[in-house]
């Protein structure tokens, strides 16, 4: 791994990119993953690298949900592997959820690895390799585990693709995801969108499983209830919001006039 000076202005983000660039080297994340990750910077880099507060709503919203299903699944695929194994392996426990590996570039040795990658982290079981259900869809992201991903009530999906996102919506889950981009797919049709980076989403969201998990019932349930349709475009808006904000301020502060 390059070394890089904890004082670099940039050094979470290049400590990031790190990570994903070993998990290429080690066979778990796809080369694909790479450009996904570009991707996420640039919106990261537009919300100022930080949780906004509708994100952290968003972020408690959804651990009441998978505190309160009946059995929820946290899917993990390259990129997430890469980034957030222990934090993954923690929401997991503290939430009870199951763990399922899901990928857009599916081969045997990757979903092996990649499973050996979470046990390695302190996973227990890991689903996903049986493949025994489908979606409907025609990429291999279709191929799930009957009792995993296919009877799931709640799914959490980080950097999920649009139309996986929108069938399981469809089959009447309640579906998290994670993802930078307020406009994708993905977040428009997500029960709960969290915009904010996986590598800070996943560890606020084991922070307020361990604050709630002795809740009672009908407290996780008013925080779910008053999470709806209405409240998930206003988390959307408001990142971009944020992200004009960001961008006039960084714009000002260079000396360049905001018209
Ligand atoms: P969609 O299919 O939903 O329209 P897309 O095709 O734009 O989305 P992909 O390239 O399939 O998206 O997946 C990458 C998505 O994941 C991007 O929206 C990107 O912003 C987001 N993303 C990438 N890295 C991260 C990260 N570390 N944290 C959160 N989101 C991320
Ligand atoms: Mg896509």
């Amino acid at each position: 791994m390059t070394r890089i000076p904890v004082e670099h202005p940039r050094y979470e983000s290049l400590m990031t990119r790190e990570k994903i660039v070993e998990g290429v080297q080690i066979g778990i994340t796809s080369r694909q993953g790479l450009i996904a990750q570009g991707r996420g910077e640039t919106f990261d880099y537009l919300l100022g690298e930080r949780t906004i507060a509708t994100a952290a709503y968003a972020e408690r919203a959804a651990v009441a949900l998978l505190l309160l299903a009946q059995n929820p699944i946290i899917s993990v695929n390259g990129n997430t592997a890469a980034l957030v194994p222990d934090e993954i392996v923690s929401l997991s426990d503290v939430t009870g959820s199951q763990i399922e590996v899901n990928l857009f570039h599916r081969s045997d040795a990757r979903m092996h690895k990649i499973t050996n990658h979470l046990k390695a982290h302190g996973a227990g079981n890991v689903l996903g390799r049986k493949g025994n259900a489908r979606l409907d869809l025609d990429h291999d992201r279709a191929i799930v585990d009957e009792g995993g991903i296919y009877s799931a009530d709640v799914v959490l999906v980080p950097l999920e693709d649009g139309d996986r996102c929108k069938t399981l919506v469809d089959m009447g889950k309640n579906v998290i995801t994670i993802d930078l981009n307020p406009l994708s797919r993905t977040s428009i049709s997500a029960n709960v969108s969290i915009i904010d980076n996986i590598t800070r989403a996943i560890p606020n969201m084991v922070q307020f499983a361990k604050d709630m998990k002795h809740n009672k019932t009908e407290e996780l349930e008013s925080v779910v209830d008053s999470y709806n349709n209405k409240v998930n475009a206003k988390v959307l808006s408001s990142a971009m919001y944020e992200m004009s904000e960001t961008l006039k301020n960084m714009s000002i502060e260079r000396g360049i006039e905001w018209i």
